[in-house]
């Protein structure tokens, strides 16, 4: 039965508070000095391992927490409120790496890999982008070729969320380069894999607490056994992660928009403009209710589709999910800045962190653009 999409339940609750304490007490005192020195938060990763964030949706049998799919984006969500870049390494781990090995890996795979990604003793990544292909995943150039019992993989992923923090890659490359996206094929890559680097991190101009970097793959030499499905499945196992990944990013831009909505809120309410605080400007309310409007329509949206998961429509929700409330968010942090005036165009303004992390929401785990499309060819085969 599909959880309750509107109102959580005692448990989920339970969690969020939960998770909301964890990130005011032990995730924000550093998220400034972490702005600035673009430190990964190694300590606060294995601490949130220990509460089962990192393995929310993998069974008990193999170390994961077993949460339904609503508890986790509301654990993002909480996460992402307070620091975004937190919210991103949390929800790449569990999303496009923990999980794809949960549903499509074998049990020797499973067992093997997951009890330590569960427990944040080790973190995972996820390499399908390359620099050649983006939106368009299935001209990857990554080939993988049989060398006896092992797989050899050569190519490079691009903009790897994690790489070098990682233990654990899934890395999609081409078995059969003339398949175009039938030549596909999922693999399970260690990090400690003969012939796998990681490239110089990216500067980024937001999620500074998070890693992002190359994968470059030579001759690396993985078992015969690593990969998820079978070979030719890679690209509809690609798919079906990002079907689901993409719950977590927006949950990510629902607790950005949360904060960035008590952020103006707060602000309006102590800054005086001609002799009253600005909150009593019409025009100032009117952007706050906006912002609080598109807030809960976002949150509604992201949890009715985590709700509807695995169902026959759960892919165009998932999409719309994204697409709504990256796009919200967006619209808010820029909102927000703005009722901020010039003290929110300072470096130091949390809101200018917000403004530069929301940014990437409406790109990463497919862009805006390409959600439009997975709405239209869901909406219109009726
Ligand atoms: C911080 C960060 C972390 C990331 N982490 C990961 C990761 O962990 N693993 C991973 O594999 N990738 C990761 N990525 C890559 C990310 O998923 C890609 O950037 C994204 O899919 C877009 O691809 P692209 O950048 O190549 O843009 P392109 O595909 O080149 O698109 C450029 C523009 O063209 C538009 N466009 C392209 N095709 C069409 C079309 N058919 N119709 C209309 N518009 C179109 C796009 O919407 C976009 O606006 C990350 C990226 C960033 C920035």
């Amino acid at each position: 039965m599909p959880t309750s999409s509107f109102a959580l339940t005692a448990e989920q609750e339970l969690l969020r508070s939960e998770v909301r304490r964890f990130a005011e007490e032990r995730i924000r005192p550093g998220v400034d000095e972490r702005e600035r020195t673009h430190e990964f938060p190694a300590d606060i990763l294995r601490e949130m391992g220990e509460m089962g964030l990192l393995g929310m949706l993998v069974g008990e049998r193999y170390g994961g927490a077993g949460f339904d799919t609503v508890s986790y984006v509301v654990a993002v969500e909480e996460i992402a409120r307070v620091c975004p870049s937190v919210a991103v390494t949390m929800s790449v781990s569990n999303s496009v790496c923990a999980w794809p090995i949960y549903c499509f890996g074998s049990d020797e795979l499973r067992e093997r890999f997951l009890p330590p990604l569960a427990a944040g003793v080790h973190l995972g990544g996820f390499g399908l982008t390359e620099p050649g292909s983006g939106s368009d995943a299935a001209a990857m150039r990554t080939t993988a070729r049989r060398d006896g019992d092992h797989w050899l993989l050569n190519g490079e992923k691009a903009w790897i969320t994690n790489a070098g923090f990682a233990a654990t890659y899934v890395v999609m490359a081409k078995t059969d380069p003339a398949a175009g996206s039938r030549g596909v094929t999922a693999f399970v890559v260690a990090a400690d894999s003969p012939g796998l680097a990681v490239g110089e991190p990216e500067t980024k101009m937001g999620l500074k607490a998070s890693r992002t970097a190359p994968l470059l793959l030579t001759d690396c030499r993985i078992p015969a056994g690593n990969l998820l499905g079978q070979v030719g499945e890679g690209f509809k196992i690609a798919l079906a992660t990002l079907d689901h990944s993409r719950l977590g990013i927006a949950a990510q831009a629902v607790g950005i928009h949360q904060r960035a909505t008590e952020l103006a809120i707060s602000y309006a309410r102590q800054r005086v403009q001609f002799g009253v605080p600005i909150a009593r400007h019409q025009a100032v309310q009117f952007q706050i209710a906006q912002m609080a409007t598109e807030l809960e329509a976002a949150r509604v949206l992201t949890r009715h589709a985590a709700g509807h998961e695995g169902e026959h429509h759960g892919g165009r929700l998932a999409s719309q999910a994204k697409l709504y409330a990256s796009e919200a968010a967006n619209r808010a942090c820029y909102t927000a800045l703005q009722i901020h005036g010039g003290n929110g165009f300072s470096d130091d303004s949390e809101i200018s962190r917000l403004y530069r992390d929301v940014r990437v929401t409406t790109i990463y785990e497919g862009t805006s653009e390409m959600q439009r499309l997975v709405i239209a060819r869901h909406v219109l085969r009726g």
